[in-house]
Order: structure tokens, then sequence, then C-alpha cells
């Protein structure tokens, strides 16, 4: 009877702590590296989604690190990169650690943001299985990996004309995805409305917080911007327990409940003296739009006091452009 027990209980223990996922169990102590989706391109190649896992033997929270959601967003797969390169990473002490650097792989060798049939994958969730591209990629990741993980860091990049500086982004309803997003001690957190059909929403349906992480421009490395991710994903997985990596303590976070985008009111070429990430006060003058001409000058005030978390980059802007996104504490 006793042995019977004692069966049942090391049964439960290897049903417990093994893990599933696209059809392979991954036991404690073990990695593996597998594909999350495959799909032919028009030349009949096969384009691979990889993923990468790491397993302690010691049991604990199961974290997903993943980038190129957006191709073009380089900054978050090299956070990836260089998280999964660290010997501390790819040997939790404990839990579980599931890396999926490039999501669009499609998007990521065309260097574009989208899928090729235009379709913004993260807006394709939770996905089916016979949908769209998108729909099919975003199905696989729901039904594979959102299902079994704790947390979730997904990391972007601005866009290609906009310069996000370094900024954590959860919903302040989560309170849990906001103390996670304090551990990490960003720059900035800022609380961001769930977008329907996003990853970040999904997850939360199934009270799994999702943290997204912007940081600098498309298509460019940003130093800083990758030196936070990597820096503040090591300080979260160091308080989980999963990792024991130093990292600086450097920041002190501001913690924006509102943001709100400064718009061209007119066309021509914009300039900003302003340096991102720095603090306006309302009614300040943070840049000037010039007809290409000479004849004409454009103030841009500060509608309120904040933080300049995004700067457009690009000179010729139209009526309506976003150009300075400004964070209110
Ligand atoms: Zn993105």
């Amino acid at each position: 009877m006793g042995l019977l027990l004692l069966s049942i209980h090391l049964q439960l223990m290897t049903t417990v702590s093994s893990l599933e996922i696209c059809g392979k169990t991954i036991l404690p102590g073990e990695s593996a590296h597998f594909n999350l989706t495959s799909y032919r391109l028009p030349i009949s190649d096969m384009l691979d989604t990889p993923v990468f896992v790491f397993r302690s033997l010691k049991p604990g929270p199961v974290v997903l690190l993943q980038g190129g959601m957006h191709g073009n967003e380089t900054n978050g797969v090299e956070i990836v990169r260089q998280l999964v390169s660290r010997h501390g990473i790819k040997n939790p002490i404990k839990g579980t650690i599931i890396a999926i650097p490039i999501l669009n792989i499609a998007g990521f060798i065309a260097g574009t943001r989208d899928l090729p049939d235009g379709r913004d994958l993260n807006r394709c969730f939770p996905g089916s299985k016979n949908g769209s591209l998108g729909s099919r990629i975003a199905y696989s990741l729901t039904k594979e990996v959102l299902s079994i993980i704790d947390l979730g860091i997904d990391f972007h990049t601005g866009g290609e004309k906009i310069n996000n500086y370094p900024q954590l982004r959860c919903s302040f309803e989560d309170k849990q995805a906001k103390d996670y997003a304090k551990i990490f001690e960003p720059p900035f957190i800022l609380n961001s409305p769930y977008r329907e059909k996003s990853l970040r929403r999904e997850a939360a349906k199934l009270k799994k917080p999702v943290l997204v992480y912007e940081g600098g421009e498309s298509l460019r490395f940003t130093k800083l911007a990758v030196e936070q991710g990597v820096n503040g994903t090591i300080r979260l997985l160091n308080h989980l327990g999963v990792c024991d990596i130093q990292v600086p303590k450097v920041n002190h976070t501001i913690i924006l409940s509102s943001t709100a985008w400064i718009r061209a009111r007119k066309a021509g070429l914009f300039r900003t003296t302003k340096k991102y990430g720095g603090f306006v006060e309302k009614d300040e003058i943070i840049g000037t739009i010039s007809d290409p001409y000479g004849e004409k000058e454009y103030d841009l005030k500060a509608p309120h006091d904040g933080f300049l978390i995004a700067i457009n980059n690009k000179p010729v802007v139209n009526e309506g452009d976003a150009l300075i996104h400004i964070g209110i504490e």
C-alpha cells in the first residue's frame, strides 16, 4: 500500500512538473529547441518560428521572453538574443524560461513591421487554426504558450519615425502586472489600456500578465533601449528566483498615469531641441514646424507638464502627424 501511494505521488509529481508544448514533453532540468509554427513561402521553402525552452530541476515560474512580434522592431529581437546567450538564463535556478526571439519571422526577413499580407500580428489574437497567417501564428502562441506561462514580456521597439524612450506598458487595473513592472525598474511605466485582439489582451483574459516593453526605433539598434530591456528583465527574473545575475541598479522609475500625443497642426519641416526622456512644463516651446521656403514658422507648445517619452525623428511632417508623446505623472 505504501509503495502504491509512493508510486501515485511520483506520477503526480511527473505530471505536474513535465511541460507539454507543441507536442513535446520537456522535463525539469531539460532544455529544448523546436518550432512554434512552420509555414511555406511562395518559393516553396519552409519558414520556421524557433522556440527555446530552458528548465530548472526546481519548480518555479514559467516566463515567456518574446521579441519580433513586429518584424522591423530589432531592439526587441536583440534584447531576447542577449538574454538567451547568458549562462544564467540558459540554466535557470528555478522555473522555466520560454524564449521566442522572433515571432514574426517573415516580417523580420523583409524588414517590415507587419506580415506579408499586411496584417498586424498583434491584432490577430487569439487567432484560429485555419485563419490568415497571422491568425495561425497567434493561435499557436495562445494555445501552446500562453496556456502554460505565469508571466510574459513582449519586447517591442518604436516606429520607423518614432523613437520611444525605454518604457514598460501595462494596465494599472492589473496590480500584479504593475508590481512586476516596478521590479523591472524601467525609466517609465505607462498605464496602457488593453487593445482588442492584442497578445496582452488575450493573455489578460487568461489571467496571465504580459508586460509590453518599448524602446528605441525600428530597424536601428538603440543602445540605451537594449541595455534597459536586458537589465530590467534580469532584475525581474532575479526577483522571481529564476536567476541570480548582477545588474546595475540605476533607475528611478517614473509612473505615468496617462499620456498624450502632440500632433502637427501644420505640415512642413519639424525640429525639436528637446531631449527625449526629459521633463517639460506646460506652454513651454518644445519644437518648431517651418514651411520649406523660409517664410513661416509655427511653435509647438507643451499642452501639459510632462515627460517626453517618444519623439518623431522624421523631419518632413504632414498635418496630424504624431510628433511628441508626453507622459503625465
Ligand atoms: Zn511593436
